[in-house]
């Protein structure tokens, strides 16, 4: 039988699920239930099915598997979980004793699992400007279509490296730290990444990024594909620990739970939100922030508020940027329905989703929208330029970074 419990705590999906109490104080926070209103699309109605499947007491039917299908990852109900059901551990679970069921992943399906590949394929599509004649070339597949779908959402070319001075090497350097770059993110958040290592060798880190590709996992946990998912835990711990640092800092939102909790389980390493890091650092006060006139939507994304710091850290990092204003969204619909590759797999209900969250952000007319997660960024950025709006999405480290005083060029 095929071990199903890699990057969990290794409980069965029947004891994980006897923690729960069924209460349903979750139902509220969940956005599929939010959306249908039915017990089978709660956490509560998941995790009820899970464990009739496991015990087979329920066949894999098609309807059971669309339920547990629906379900985004974000972990909104364990935020909120009086009981601390370990969620994540049985949706990883439940998912991986669904995948011998399911036909086998076509090509693309596969790659979009695999970090190495969707690194590339992110590099190679914003090479050749992908974003310009791949939704037009789309047209002529069925639709539906998984390559048809992914052409249409293709991200924009990747913000280009803004060119601040680097700063001089600290002396003597505070302490070397791990910068975290991801798969998607090493593509697409290459904008954030630079913001982060500036903005931390501002306050005098020696900042350490590692030599071969990084994954969190979570694309092939949510996937059910344990064995990938164990394969690039034991490259990314490998190449992480190689970097030196007791300490790794991630900017992605999306990557940090997967990591801390699954890939780098049992590693001595250390995973921290780059926010909270910097938000604590008493340092902090002697880095000065140019005056920006003007207002920012902050969108959360749910693993900000599920896995990394929350809230708390951003405002209190942004509010250091005389004259910025901040505006709240609302916290409803809570995921964007990106999710991963939610937004390929389930475009209709990924659309639900964002279409909510996109009629909040154009009603405040921001100037900037942020995002912690560079999957919302995309998603929410592509919803954007179809709704002809012209505000542009941004990491809020890319913000305090081009404010930083004296990181001009
Ligand atoms: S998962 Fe937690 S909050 Fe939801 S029904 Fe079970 S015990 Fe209650
Ligand atoms: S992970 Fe999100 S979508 Fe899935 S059951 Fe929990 S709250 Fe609902």
């Amino acid at each position: 039988m095929a071990d199903t419990t890699h990057g969990t705590t290794g409980s069965s999906i029947a004891a994980l699920a006897d923690q729960c109490v069924m209460c349903g104080l979750c139902l509220p926070h969940c956005p599929t239930y939010r959306l249908d209103r039915h017990e089978a699309e709660s956490p509560r109605g998941r995790i009820s099915l899970a464990r009739q499947l496991e015990s087979g007491q329920l066949p894999a039917s098609a309807a059971t598997i669309a339920h547990l299908d629906h379900c985004l990852g974000c972990l909104s109900c364990q935020a909120v979980c009086p009981s601390q059901v370990r969620y994540d551990d049985i949706l990883i679970q439940t998912r991986a004793l669904l995948a011998p069921m399911r036909p086998r992943p076509g090509l693309l399906a596969r790659w979009l699992s695999r970090p190495g590949l969707l690194g590339r394929l992110g590099a190679f599509s914003a090479a050749v400007s992908a974003d310009r004649w791949l939704p037009g070339l789309s047209r002529l597949f069925p639709g539906g279509s998984t390559l048809r779908r992914l052409a249409a959402e293709t991200p924009r070319a990747p913000a280009p490296i803004p060119r601040w001075r680097r700063m001089p090497k600290p002396d003597p350097v505070r302490g070397r730290l791990t910068l975290f770059p991801g798969c998607v993110a090493s593509v697409f958040d290459r904008d954030s990444l630079a913001a982060g290592r500036q903005l931390l060798e501002a306050l005098g880190y020696e900042v350490a990024t590692p030599q071969e590709p990084v994954c969190c996992g979570a694309l092939a946990l949510h996937a059910g594909e344990s064995q990938q998912a164990l394969a690039t835990a034991q490259a990314t711990t490998r190449a992480l620990e190689a970097c030196g640092a007791s300490t790794v800092l991630v900017s992605a939102s999306g990557c940090i739970g997967s990591l801390r909790d699954h890939s780098l389980r049992g590693s001595a390493l250390k995973v921290a939100d780059i926010l909270g890091f910097l938000a604590a650092d008493p340092a902090i006060e002697t880095l000065s922030f140019r005056p920006l006139p003007g207002r920012a939507a902050l969108h959360l994304p749910c693993t900000q508020i599920s896995a990394a710091d929350g809230a708390g850290p951003i405002r209190a990092l942004l509010n250091r940027i005389p004259g910025l204003e901040l505006l709240e969204l609302p916290a409803q619909p809570r995921c964007c329905g990106a999710a991963g590759r939610y937004f390929i797999d389930q475009p209709e209900r990924a659309d639900r989703l964002r279409s909510e969250r996109l009629g909040q952000i154009v009603e405040l007319a921001p100037d900037w929208t942020l995002s912690t997660n560079v999957g919302c960024r995309i998603f929410l950025g592509n919803g954007l330029r179809q709704t002809g709006s012209k505000v542009p999405i941004l990491h809020p480290l890319t913000l305090l970074a081009r404010q930083l005083e004296f990181a001009q060029p």
